[in-house]
């Protein structure tokens, strides 16, 4: 089996739960590699630099745009830059895996413009509107204006959800993660 070329793309409202979702896939040790994004963005404390992102800064970011250096970018929030390196993914397609994307919405059907029939793109689906504002009310990790700023935007994103390959709905965790890892690995394997 060779996953070369192939690129699985995961996106959802902040809060949905594909961070979740993309960490149970990869630890399945299905062949596959995540694509560490680059974001503008100070790291978080349980966050390592050159792993879960590569922390640039504003400046450090708008220098890779201006080199090229993005296969993608956005500015997700205001002032809140992220992007999909080029390096990254032929990285991945050196080591023979698939790529997989945690991006937002709009970056994830600009992948699948970008990659077509090679990409498979799953809109992650919390069980409702109401269920996203608590689940990202307890993760704590955002300041009630970010909280706000995000449910905003989830309503725009969830309008989307049927542009993408797959729409998997994430009420139960353990059943979610077992639907993708089947979606997944069909999609790898065809
Ligand atoms: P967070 O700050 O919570 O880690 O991520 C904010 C949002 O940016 C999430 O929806 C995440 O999926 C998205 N994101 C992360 N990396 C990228 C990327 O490379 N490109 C785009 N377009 N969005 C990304």
């Amino acid at each position: 089996m060779s996953a070369n070329g192939k690129c699985i793309i995961f996106s959802a409202p902040s809060g949905a739960g594909k961070t979740t979702i993309v960490h149970a896939l990869l630890n399945a040790r299905i062949g596959l590699e995540f694509s560490i994004s680059a974001c503008s963005r100070d790291s978080r404390p349980n966050e390592i630099n050159g792993k879960d992102y590569h922390f640039l800064g504003i400046q450090g970011f708008k220098e890779r745009i201006d080199a090229g250096a993005f296969v993608e970018w956005e500015e997700v929030y205001t002032n809140n830059y992220y992007g999909t390196l080029k390096s990254e993914v032929e990285r991945i397609w050196k080591n023979d895996k698939a790529v997989i994307f945690d991006v937002d919405v709009v970056g994830g059907l600009n992948l699948k413009k970008i990659f077509g029939e090679d990409a498979l793109a799953i809109f992650v689906q919390p069980p409702s509107y109401e269920e996203l504002e608590k689940r990202l009310r307890y993760r704590s990790t955002e300041s009630e204006d970010k909280i706000r700023q995000r449910m905003a935007k989830a309503n725009t994103e969830l309008s989307r959800a049927s542009e993408f390959d797959h729409v998997l709905i994430n009420a139960d965790l353990d059943m979610a993660i077992e639907n993708a890892k089947k979606l997944v690995t069909h999609f790898i394997q065809a």
